[in-house]
């Protein structure tokens, strides 16, 4: 018998619980708990599999503790926002549960995206004989499995890695953002940072563009470096690997649109004076742009997220792509969410089976490159996301 509890019923919550319903022979209970419990009641509605459902302000331990206890999972899948990571690790040490989450955590008042904070959690994890799996979302997460492939498979040496996340899906809005829109919003305009001969280099945000030819038809597109959390979890447990940048697509109309609200002080994250009462101008903005599980039925389109490595193999250079491409509308049809969302909770709940069956156990916290890539990724493949390798093939640095 292996219940989970999921907390947070936004556009990744919901395909958690779809899928999590789908993996009958390893998951038999689930709730879904979350601050605003219709939201949870609706997901549940859309699927055949009981879901039990909860309210719970995940910010808060002794709830948090309280709800574990009556529920009784063998784990824990936080599908909420980052800044409930350390609150929910925290009652899962007090219960005795496993964790795992798909973002780091990051204070509320700073941008400060850094596995620090969870990394600290190592030794009471460890101590207490639990496991605690982080990023096991897409990227971070299933990027950080196709570096390890790209290690174990296909490189003796991987000695640069550009992780490449196109999403060339198109909603039609004026302005809309994939998923959580103040967590994107602060990602986007974060200083960039890349891994270069053993130092972080920062420069300006969304600073150095290219142009990419992704594969299958999609075809070219701008890129744009920013920094991922990923990476720092990626050069530390891979230590072969001297550069390591991460990419993303952003239309024109994206940017433009950014930048304004940017100029206009819209997307600030510390509190100001309005009518006599304090708001954070993103939080503001968040209430006012489109719901992204509102994007569902409107987004067509694929998205592209790979992992080029470049390294050594056999003694001599070697470039290894490997990606998965995603149908927004097929997603849509199978679970009632855009590719974003569908993206991020099938492999959360592949990395839930992959702990519940024993295939990735350990005592502490890991990172996803911290196991065996090949389980997880055959297991991916039949849940709805398929790997391809382009193995060789030109050597195309990006700069
Ligand atoms: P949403 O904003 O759609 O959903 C967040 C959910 O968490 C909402 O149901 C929200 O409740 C709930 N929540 C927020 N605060 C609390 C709280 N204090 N207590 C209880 N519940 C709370 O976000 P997404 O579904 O788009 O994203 C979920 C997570 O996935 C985020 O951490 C995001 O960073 C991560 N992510 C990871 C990706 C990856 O590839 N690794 C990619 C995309 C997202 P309410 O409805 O009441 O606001």
């Amino acid at each position: 018998m292996s219940k989970v509890l999921i907390i947070g019923a936004g556009g990744v919550g919901g395909v958690v619980a779809h899928k999590c319903a789908q993996a009958t022979g390893v998951i038999t209970a689930i709730t879904l708990a979350s601050r605003t419990e219709s939201k949870c009641r609706a997901i549940a509605a859309q699927i055949e599999f009981p879901v039990a459902t909860a309210q719970v302000n995940a910010d808060n331990v002794p709830e948090l503790i309280a709800l574990i206890e009556r529920e009784k999972p063998k784990l824990v899948i936080n599908v909420a926002l980052p800044y409930q990571d350390l609150t929910i690790m925290d009652a899962c040490l007090a219960t005795g549960v496993d964790y795992l989450d798909t973002a780091n955590y990051e204070p509320l008042d700073t941008a400060k995206f850094e596995y620090s904070w969870q990394w600290a959690y190592q030794d009471r994890f460890k101590e207490k004989g639990l496991m605690a799996l982080l990023g096991s979302g897409f990227d971070p997460g299933v990027t950080n499995v196709y570096t390890a492939l790209a290690a174990k498979k296909y490189l003796d040496e991987v000695h640069e890695i550009d992780i490449i996340d196109a999403n060339a899906g198109n909603h039609g809005q004026p302005f809309a953002t994939n998923f959580n829109p103040e967590i994107n919003i602060r990602e986007v305009t974060a200083p960039c940072r890349h891994w270069e001969n053993g130092q972080w280099v920062e420069t300006a945000p969304l600073a150095t563009k290219q142009n990419f030819d992704f594969p299958e038809g999609i075809g070219p597109m701008n890129i744009y470096r920013m920094y991922h959390e990923e990476m720092e979890s990626l050069v530390k447990h891979i230590p072969s690997i001297k550069k390591a940048q991460f990419w993303m697509t952003f239309s024109d109309n994206y940017l433009k649109h950014l930048e304004v609200l940017q100029n206009v002080g819209m997307t600030r994250i510390d509190e100001v004076e309005y009518n006599g009462q304090k708001i954070v101008p993103l939080q503001f903005l968040k209430a006012v742009l489109p719901d992204p599980g509102s994007l569902g039925p409107l987004t067509k389109g694929r998205t592209c997220i790979g992992v080029i490595a470049r390294g050594i193999k056999d003694g001599k250079k070697k470039q290894v792509y490997i990606y998965n491409i995603c149908d927004h509308e097929a997603c849509y049809r199978e679970v009632k969410s855009q590719a974003i969302s569908y993206t991020t909770g099938v492999p959360a709940v592949v990395g839930a089976i992959m702990m519940l069956t024993a295939k990735w156990r350990g005592e502490g916290v890991f990172n996803m490159e911290q196991f065996d890539p090949e389980p997880f990724l055959e297991k991916l493949g039949s849940m709805g996301l398929p790997t391809v390798v382009v193995d060789g093939g030109e050597w195309a640095e990006l700069t």
